[in-house]
């Protein structure tokens, strides 16, 4: 979808009454041009980004995540193959249906995937220090402790 597109689709949705005492974007601006067209509609509409979650987390360790992830086919459930032993390899714990790797999971498209985020989505980062919103999490902790360093950043 062109940029122009989505930055308008978000735009509409911000006009929304259930999002009028403020509103989180999730994976989104991806790239300068739409961080740019972003705050041009934001400022038009009145609104502004107070936080910039930024949720560090090494690329080796990333791409570990998400090569190792296996998905059910029966049931959706998620699992990473570090969880699974020698005889259940291929077996969902939560209903034994049968695991697979998703296509975008693949060490290929990983690569290709944080290329593209080294390129487009990390200078970002810089574009929001600047407007002093970035807060940087250390996304290598614990899920509850990831959790409580949002919240706590947000307060
Ligand atoms: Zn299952």
């Amino acid at each position: 979808m062109p940029d122009e597109v989505v930055v308008e689709l978000i735009a509409d949705r911000l006009t929304w009454p259930d999002v009028q005492d403020g509103f989180m974007l999730d994976g989104f601006p991806r790239s300068l041009t739409q961080a740019e067209a972003l705050e041009e509609t934001l400022t038009k509409m009145g609104k502004k980004i107070d936080a910039v979650i930024n949720i560090e987390v090494d690329f080796s360790v990333l791409t570990d995540r998400i090569t190792g992830r296996r998905v059910c086919k029966n049931c959706g459930a998620t699992t990473h193959v570090k969880y699974l032993s020698a005889d259940d390899e291929n077996k969902c714990a939560e209903c034994g249906g049968e695991l697979y790797q998703r296509a975008d999971d693949s060490e290929e498209t990983v690569k290709k995937r944080l290329v593209e985020y080294e390129e487009k989505t990390q200078p970002l980062a810089a574009y929001y220090k600047q407007k002093n919103v970035l807060i940087n999490i250390d996304g290598q902790q614990d899920i509850k402790k990831v959790t409580q360093d949002i919240e706590s950043a947000l307060k």
